[in-house]
């Protein structure tokens, strides 16, 4: 047992409740938070660890990355969509990471505070490094793949990906599937997926309306996707409608990613469907963000990736929520910043099915201490945002990482 003493608690419950004059006693798990005396007598045999010029918060949980696309050296297209993508599809062998590079992620992501992340897999490539590093990560094998004719090669693929993850399964490896996208997975080839998931319990993302050109291709089947798709000789005719799309992930627990072009939220399941939002990656690929307000008054929980430096210049979760700050800048600042702190660490556990991302008892012991600002209570998160370049402390499952 070990005994924590910091200035403030920012507990990311759902009043966004700040504690003062309290300790937690802490396992693997949150045990108890009282004042510091009460906790001494109950476990007198506790390490004490001394924080009382930080403030407490649960870690983050940066639910979408892509740690293979880590070694951008400026070749990517930003400004809109379909460039990008294009640039990707022509530069996607350069960009992509060797161990080190990884290592080196991983590490920038570490030091922001962040304890879980959900690492989509496109190869296997950071699987190793991953699974050495103290990070809890939710693995997404990515099925791609539009061609009738290469279904059976596209599923081999992913499935030896995916048997690759499992072998390394933990309680803090823990596999998940994705679909790549409505424009690039073949119904049969989905719906084998989403199958997989369901009778396996795997929770599932998939990047989704991320563009104006992906809405424009689904609803109309025109636009420039059907160029874009033309320049790699890939399937000329869109593989599903919206509806269609959406449909296969009914009653099955799934992060939708972007999704800045979703006409209407209330179609998605409240309780099993989340909402990831990557205000960079919009940002550099489009003039649009998602709308916050819509998400908030369709009842859905919202959550938060970096996305892969292929469309970020940072992995940090501080980094991202102080763009976000700046991105939505039509609300109230304190407000939005209490709405994306809980979303990067509450909401972000919830749609990775982790018991954390909150500070109470029962919970995973996953923790961050930040320097404390001078600040009122209705200010901290937005001061912590502001003004934090690197984590004081991480804690995940209790052990301390730095
Ligand atoms: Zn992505």
């Amino acid at each position: 047992m070990q005994i924590l003493k910091p200035k403030r608690i920012l507990t990311c419950d759902d009043d966004f409740t700040i504690l003062k004059d309290v300790c937690i006693a802490f396992s693997d798990q949150i045990v108890k938070i009282a004042p510091l005396n009460e906790l001494k007598k109950l476990y007198p045999n506790a390490k004490f660890i001394d924080f009382s010029d930080c403030v407490l918060a649960p870690a983050f949980v940066n639910t979408h990355i892509h740690f293979e696309f880590s070694s951008h050296k400026g070749q990517l297209k930003y400004g809109d969509f379909l460039p990008w993508l294009g640039s990707i599809m022509e530069h996607g062998s350069e960009v992509r990471a060797d161990e080190e590079r990884v290592k080196s992620a991983i590490n920038s992501v570490l030091k922001s505070g962040t304890a879980s992340v959900g690492a989509v897999s496109s190869f296997g490539a950071e699987l190793n490094a991953l699974v050495a590093s103290p990070l809890r990560s939710v693995i997404f094998t990515e099925a791609i793949g539009s061609s009738a004719e290469k279904i059976e090669q596209s599923w081999g693929w992913f499935m030896s990906r995916f048997d690759a993850v499992n072998a390394l399964k933990s309680d803090k490896f823990i596999p998940a599937l994705s679909v790549h996208s409505p424009y690039s997975v073949h119904k049969e080839l989905a719906k084998r997926v989403i199958k997989l998931a369901k009778e396996c319990d795997l929770i599932c993302c998939s990047h989704f309306m991320e563009s104006l050109a992906e809405r424009r291709w689904l609803e109309q089947a025109k636009g420039g996707f059907e160029a874009h798709l033309k320049r790699f000789s890939l399937n000329t005719k869109p593989l599903y409608s919206v509806d269609e799309f959406k449909s296969l992930f009914d009653g099955l627990h799934t992060l939708f990613t972007h999704c800045v072009f979703v006409r209407d939220f209330k179609e998605f399941d409240k309780s099993l469907h989340f909402i990831t939002h990557c205000p960079v990656s919009n940002r550099l690929l489009g003039k649009r963000s998602l709308s916050l307000n819509k998400i908030a008054r369709a009842g859905l929980c919202l959550n938060i990736g970096t996305d892969g430096l292929s469309s970020n210049f940072s992995l940090s979760m501080l980094d991202e929520l102080r763009a976000a700050l700046f991105i939505h800048s039509s609300t109230e600042l304190n407000t939005l910043a209490r709405t994306l702190f809980r979303a990067a660490t509450s909401g972000g556990a919830r749609a990775l099915r982790i018991d954390a991302g909150e500070i109470a008892p029962a919970k995973l012991a996953d923790f961050a201490l930040f320097n404390a600002p001078l600040c009122e209570d209705f200010e901290l998160a937005a001061k912590i945002i502001l003004n934090e370049k690197e984590a004081r402390a991480l804690f995940i499952g209790g052990s301390r990482v730095f």
